[in-house]
């Protein structure tokens, strides 16, 4: 029987990378959304690969989605924490709305996905949980106070979350990518990218989405059961925490 995988912010960037990686490795998958339905439609024909809508950062709406998933496809064996925004400012600007947005989303989710599929693979003995972090959740970035608080945070999860289920078969694992080329980086502008990011990339060159999913198919295999609490860097060598 296919493992079942759900990959939250599937339908673009790393998470579209992460589910068709996951559904060409033979895995059931269902790719969760926040809104852009032109984008998640046009995922879906491309792939073949269901999606469904609801805010990670709600916990009744991944109750309700994680429900639906589960009721179409089966239990969930293989959840990937992938959805994420980014609210930049400084710190001495940013606004009540602006942090509460990215620490709900990056982090908050985690506890609002996971603990939704925990008790389940749990009881099955087996499960893996795969959280999709950053390079500026180990180093802090510029203008990101609060994306690196989340992201770091996400680390912390794994760590925790892996010790207390080590020995039921579940691993939990977590990484952090450097500069990949998606629509978040591409938000950037060229300049600043070709003068100030690219320039501290060691292989000279922005990641490409496939690069995280090929670290995410690792994790998420049968036989990467001994992989737990680990932070996998996938960055260029841009930076070793
Ligand atoms: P994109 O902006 O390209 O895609 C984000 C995806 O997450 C979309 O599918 C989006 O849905 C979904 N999403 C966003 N917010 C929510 C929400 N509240 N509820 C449900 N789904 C949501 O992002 P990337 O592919 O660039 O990033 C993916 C992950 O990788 C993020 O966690 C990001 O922080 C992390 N990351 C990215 C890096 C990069 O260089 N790109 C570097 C390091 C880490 P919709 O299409 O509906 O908006």
């Amino acid at each position: 029987m296919a493992r079942v995988a759900l990959v939250t912010g599937g339908t673009r960037g790393i998470g579209a990378a992460i589910s068709k990686a996951l559904k060409a490795a033979g895995y059931k998958v269902a790719a969760s959304y926040a809104g852009n339905d032109a984008a998640a439609e046009k995922f879906k024909a491309d792939s073949g690969i269901p999606v469904y809508k609801w805010d990670v950062a709600s916990f009744d709406a991944c109750a309700a989605g994680v429900k639906q998933v589960e009721a179409d496809l089966g239990p969930v064996d293989v959840l990937v924490n992938n959805a994420g925004i980014t609210k930049d400012t400084a710190f001495h600007k940013m606004t009540v709305e602006q942090w509460n947005a990215v620490i709900n989303t990056n982090l908050g989710s985690l506890f609002n996905m996971t603990r939704q599929v925990i008790e389940g693979m749990r009881a099955r003995k087996f499960g893996r949980v795969i959280s999709i972090s950053s390079i500026n959740g180990q180093k802090g970035q510029f203008g990101q106070v609060n994306y690196s608080a989340a992201k770091a945070g996400d680390i912390g999860f794994t760590k925790a979350l892996a010790l207390e289920n080590a020995k039921g078969g579940i691993t939990v694992n977590v990484i952090c990518p450097g500069y990949i080329n998606t629509e978040m980086v591409q938000a950037v502008p060229k300049d600043v990218l070709e003068k100030n990011v690219i320039p501290q990339i060691p292989v000279a060159r922005l990641g490409e989405p496939e690069e995280i999913a090929r670290a995410v198919v690792f994790l998420a295999a049968d036989d990467a059961g001994f992989i737990t609490g680990s932070t996998l860097t996938v960055n260029g060598g841009q930076y070793h925490a």
